[in-house]
Formats: C-alpha cells, structure tokens, sequence
C-alpha cells in the first residue's frame, strides 16, 4: 500500500514531558481501568464510553467523611443530584449514608424514584413551583429558600392548614473569594439573611431547622469556609438569642475542589487545591471555637458534590484521524465531543494513550467530532504521537458531564459502571434515532413527501 504522502515539516519531539521543575514524567498507556481492560470494555460497549469506578466513589466518599467525623461529632454528607444524577451513581451515595440535596422538581422526584425517605431530601434553588413546595411540605422535606417570593409564597400556600414546613434560608456572604455569588438566597451584610429569618420564626406555619449556603465551587482558599461559617454561627448565635430558635443544623454547602487542572492554572490541580483536611480543618474549628455547648453543637451538613465524583469518571474515545494544521501544529480529532465533555471548557483534561507507544511526544491539539470550531478538548497537550483508530483515557470526568451534556449530531454514549468485585454493569444505555424521533411530531400536511 502506498504510504500518505505528508508535507515534511521541522517539529520539536520530545521524550517524555518536562514538567516545571525540569524533570520529565513518563507517559504509561491506560490499559485498565479497576483491572478490566479499556480495549474489552470499548469493544463490547462502543466508543466514545463513560467509565464509573464504584470503587473509587466508595474510597473517595469515605476519605471526605473521615476527614470531617474525625473532627467533629455531628456530620452528614447529602449527595448533590445535579452533579451526577444517574440513579446508580445516586445509589451508591445512598448505600454510603447520603441524603439527596436537589435543586429542581425534576431532581426532586428522581430522589423519590431512588427511595430516598422526603424527610431527608434537601430541596434548594431558585425554581420551586408550588407544585414543589406542596409535595416537599407533604413529604417533610428540608426546603432551603432562595428569595422572598418563595418565602411569601409559601406562606400563603401553609395559611390556613394544619400543615407546616421545615426550612432552612440560604445565606450569601463576603467570603473574600470575587466575584461573590450573591445572586442565590439572602444576603449577611445587608442584613437581608437576618429580615428574611426574622419573618420565618414569627409564622406558626414555618419550622425554621437550619441555616444553608453554597459559597461558589472549586474553591481554592479553605479559609473562605472558615469565613463562611463564622458568618453562620453569628446568625445561629443572634436566631436563638432574640427569638428563642435554636437551629438544628449548618449545611455549608459544596464547592471543593477535584484535582482536575483548571485552564490557566500554572501548576497542575493536584498540586494546588485544598485536601478534604483543609476543608474540614477550616469549617470544624470554626464551628467547635465559637461557643456553642458542646451538647447544643448543630449538626453539620455538607453537599459537596464534584470532588466526590470527578475522579471516579473516564471517558474513553478513539482517534478519527491526525492532520497539519497551517502553522505546521499536529492536530488529533477524536470521537469525543465538547457536547459530552462539557467540563472541558473549564478543565485541561488529563488524557493518557490506551495503547503501548515509542516515548517521543509531541505537542499537539485535541478536537472533536463536531463540526464547530468550539470544539476543542485541549488546545495544546504534549502527547505521544497517535494514529488513526488509537484509543484514548481521559480522566476525572465524573463531575457534571453526565447531566449537562447535550445531544448534538450524534448521539449520546453508553455509560457503564465497574462494580467493586470488577463487573461491568451498563447504567445508561446509548441513544439511538428513535430515542430522538419518539418526542418529535410531524404535522399532517408534511406527512406527504414529495421532492
Ligand atoms: C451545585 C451545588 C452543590 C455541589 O457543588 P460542587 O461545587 O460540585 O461541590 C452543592 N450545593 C448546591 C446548593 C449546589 O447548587
């Protein structure tokens, strides 16, 4: 056969990858993921194909509830839906101990569906229909208001009935993290927080149990949730002594770290981001040096939701093809798409070979299969040199790609889920055309075809 022909071009290869302290990393091909092979699991499910390590959910969860039991009496993780709400990756929350915090109706009733009990389902956010808040008050659920019309309208919805709701504020804050995400729930420094708790304990309707805030995510100072719960424990502290309320529990919200690479960052995420310790320090010593009784401690509740899942994700994909761009820069175009990889607009995605390869690498971009310029997954990475159907293991892509990745061109991928014993078990099943087609509707008078 003849070879394809390919402008010479003078291009820098090197071996290995000198990283910034001037040693060079080795690359090493992926070729399992849990001890089951990247190549059986790409032939028997497709390719592209989300990977879910159990036992890395199940590690990783108990290292972040260690680090916090280990400190303080009174914890209680509840897993964030949005983050990943496939409902076997929700499961395996659950079996750990995790409530369900939800953020929609529509995340709301999949915990019902997951058989998480109402009472131990947090309902946040800024969209709750009274459809919502009915069913979260007839199922004890823990509603956190966002804003006043929420408030008002549940007032108005409990006037008159036997019924009353138990709820918690979310509160936004100068952390000295900007810019400030004071756009969800009420704010500390204009007092806002305290009117909106002043008007809750003064309803019979309203069983004010907490105090709730979400601070931002991928927060790089701990210190900011030592600032955040200061701000926390001061409006317990003046809730009890002017009404008499004592609340029952702080929920801190989520916001830490995975050790993904954010883009821009010099150094690689693992090398810079708070460990769960850090966190866990910052908060807990607030908690336990501001006063409280050490029986009258509220329960901690954290819903920390990327760094619990991040690493326990893969996306495996093959090579397309490689080409010369103009500038002469090598360029790989792989079956994954930003449509499915929605983090990689934030993240420099590590991505490993799955196959044996020489040491030289060069530097190169990553595309997708879209036919948009947007999509890129690494516009510059130092790999070893891929061909045409070469396979691919991108890592930490746990968080947030399974629910905001969008169907587009083509369609969305099996998931499958390696269980602790390494069985492979398929947890979303791929998409086809019908699966598209079956919500569409064609009306009647272009039902005939004619060209
Ligand atoms: C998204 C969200 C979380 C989880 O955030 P992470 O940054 O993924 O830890 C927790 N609580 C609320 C209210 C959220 O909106």
């Amino acid at each position: 056969m003849k070879p394809t022909y390919e402008r010479p071009v003078i291009q820098k290869l090197n071996t290995g990858l000198l990283n910034k302290f001037g040693s060079r990393t080795e690359y090493t091909p992926v070729k399992q993921i849990d001890g089951v092979s990247v190549n059986n699991l790409m032939d028997q499910y497709g390719s592209p194909l989300f990977v879910i390590s159990e036992k890395t959910i199940r590690q990783t969860y108990q290292r972040a509830l260690k680090a916090f039991k280990m400190r303080y009496p009174k914890v209680q993780f509840a897993w964030s839906y949005k983050t990943n709400y496939l409902d076997a990756v929700c499961n395996v929350f659950h079996q750990e101990g995790s409530w369900a915090e939800v953020v929609s109706g529509f995340e709301y009733q999949k915990a019902l569906h997951n058989g998480v009990p109402g009472n131990l389902i947090i309902f946040n956010g800024p969209d709750k229909s009274v459809e919502d808040l009915k069913k979260a008050v007839e199922n004890c659920s823990l509603i956190h208001i966002d804003h006043f019309d929420e408030l008002y309208s549940l007032i108005e919805m409990l006037e008159g009935t036997s019924y009353s709701a138990r709820v918690a504020i979310r509160v936004n804050m100068d952390t000295g993290v900007y810019p400030q995400w004071d756009r969800f729930g009420f704010n500390y420094e204009s007092g806002q927080a305290w009117n909106a708790i002043m008007k809750i304990v003064t309803q019979k309707n309203l069983e004010l149990e907490g105090l709730h805030c979400h601070i931002g995510t991928y927060m790089l100072t701990a210190n900011a949730y030592a600032v955040a719960a200061r701000k926390m424990c001061e409006l317990a502290q003046a809730t009890a002594n002017t009404a008499g309320v004592k609340v029952k529990y702080l929920d801190m919200g989520g916001g830490f770290c995975s050790s993904n690479t954010l883009k821009g960052s010099y150094l690689q995420g693992v090398d810079v981001i708070p460990n769960f310790d850090d966190y866990a320090e910052a908060i807990v010593n607030t908690l336990l040096h501001f006063g409280f009784k050490p029986d009258e401690l509220p329960l901690l509740i954290l819903e920390t939701g990327r760094a619990l899942i991040d690493e326990a994700g893969y996306l495996l994909g093959s090579v397309l093809a490689t080409k010369r761009l103009a500038d002469s820069r090598r360029a790989t175009v792989l079956d994954i798409g930003v449509n499915i990889m929605f983090t990689s607009f934030w993240y420099n995605h590590r991505v490993s070979p799955a196959q044996d390869f020489t040491q030289h690498a060069e530097e190169m971009a990553l595309y997708g299969p879209l036919c948009m310029n947007i999509d890129c997954l690494r516009e510059s990475v130092s790999l070893p040199l891929l061909k045409k159907g070469d396979r691919v293991v991108v890592h930490e892509v746990g968080a947030y790609n399974m629910t905001q990745w969008m169907q587009f061109i083509t369609l969305r991928p099996n998931v499958v889920m390696i269980d602790t014993t390494g069985k492979v078990h398929l947890i979303r099943k791929n998409e086809t055309v019908e699966t598209i087609v079956e919500n569409e509707n064609v009306p009647d008078h272009l039902k005939v075809f004619k060209l």
